[in-house]
């Protein structure tokens, strides 16, 4: 007999890409940074450890606040961190949305958000892309029932990005708060920090995991009008984030240097890839992220997915419903990207 709740019971439950922990991988499947960290973050992290974990961390990331405050051009309070950004689309999805409400999602788009809204209890409203990855006008009307509605902006898989005008204008329509996922969007050109100033429905979600190079260390935050923060202040767990991890993440936000460089890097093997896939076959959308998507009518990606991996390359397959499937492909390092290519030429030549 189960004591769960029987929206728990009815889940699949999120599964993340895989980490394997053995065996040696080029990994090009969840989109991590191929290059270290700024050498910064090593150091903060260790001066921190000698100071000793005795004590509670700092409840409010103060020293991550205020140097992301510069860097956007806000006031501290206008930031809350939390345990990666998958913690921050918990605390939003638990403070706006209760049980029998809904939440809305666009599709393909991250699965995450659907399992956010399972655990609530609440119902998810899908709305798919537009064939060309623009934002259907439909994605902004709905009843009252409708407490908040996600975009990943750059999307993931796609890597596609909808203007910073069409979301303003979606944000007006929408009658609930509208979260901005922008996970990818120190790889795009153009980011909705300055409308969270415009509208107080607007969320903006961000993550060090990728453009920073630090998925191992779970750090996030989001921006969003004061009044917002302080509601968001009160779900979120009192200690989300370590003492090590805001050292390492204030040190990180730091150096801008670090990031202007490694941007330039990983969008220079964008091109690469992107220029490479479409000519071998694949139908591959312009990406504004660290990965790129590939679909390819008639081919059998799982086969390939299957094949790259005995090969020690991963990859991510993935199988929307009613959708192309495809895969995709994180921008990895010089060598990386070269194996994986060669690896799918190799494959498509024997006819996967
Ligand atoms: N949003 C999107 C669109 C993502 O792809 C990811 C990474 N899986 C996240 C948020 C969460 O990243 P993290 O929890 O590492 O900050």
């Amino acid at each position: 007999m189960s004591f769960v709740r029987p929206e728990i019971d009815a889940m699949a439950g999120y599964v993340p890409g895989e980490q394997p922990q053995a065996g040696k991988f080029i990994k090009l499947n969840t989109n991590e940074n191929p290059y270290p960290p700024s050498p910064a973050v090593n150091r903060a992290i260790k001066e921190r450890l000698d100071q000793g974990l005795e004590r509670y961390p700092d409840p409010m990331a103060t020293s991550f606040r205020m140097r992301a405050a510069e860097v956007l051009g806000v006031e501290p309070d206008w930031i809350m961190c939390g345990n990666g950004s998958d913690d921050i689309l918990t605390i939003v999805t638990r403070a706006f949305v209760g049980t029998g409400q809904w939440l809305r999602l666009p599709t393909p788009s991250y699965v995450l958000y659907k399992t956010l809204a399972e655990i609530q209890g609440s119902d998810s409203e899908e709305i798919a892309f537009n064939d060309d990855w623009s934002l259907p006008t439909e994605f902004s009307t709905g009843s009252n029932q409708l407490r908040l509605a996600f975009l990943p902006n750059p999307n993931s898989p796609s890597g596609t990005i909808v203007p910073k005008a069409q979301i303003a204008a979606a944000a007006d329509a929408l009658p609930c708060p509208f979260l901005v996922d922008e996970a990818y969007v120190d790889f795009a050109e153009e980011n909705c920090v300055d409308l969270v100033k415009q509208n107080d429905k607007i969320l903006v979600s961000r993550t060090l995991s990728k453009s920073y190079a630090l998925a191992g260390l779970r750090f996030g935050y989001v921006v969003a009008q004061p009044h917002v923060i302080a509601q968001l202040l009160k779900v979120k767990d009192s200690y989300n984030c370590d003492a090590l991890s805001i050292a390492g993440a204030t040190a990180a936000i730091d150096d801008q240097q670090w990031l202007a460089d490694n941007r330039a890097k990983v969008i220079k093997t964008r091109k690469r890839m992107t220029d490479k896939m479409r000519e071998i076959g694949f139908t591959v959308p312009d990406s504004q992220a660290n990965f790129v998507w590939g679909t390819f009518p008639g081919r059998n990606l799982k086969a390939l997915y299957e094949f790259l991996k005995q090969n020690r390359v991963l990859v991510r397959y993935m199988h929307y419903p009613n959708y192309e499937p495809g895969i995709r492909i994180s921008v990895g390092g010089e060598d990386q990207i070269d194996a994986c290519l060669m690896l799918i030429e190799t494959a498509l030549a024997q006819g996967i």
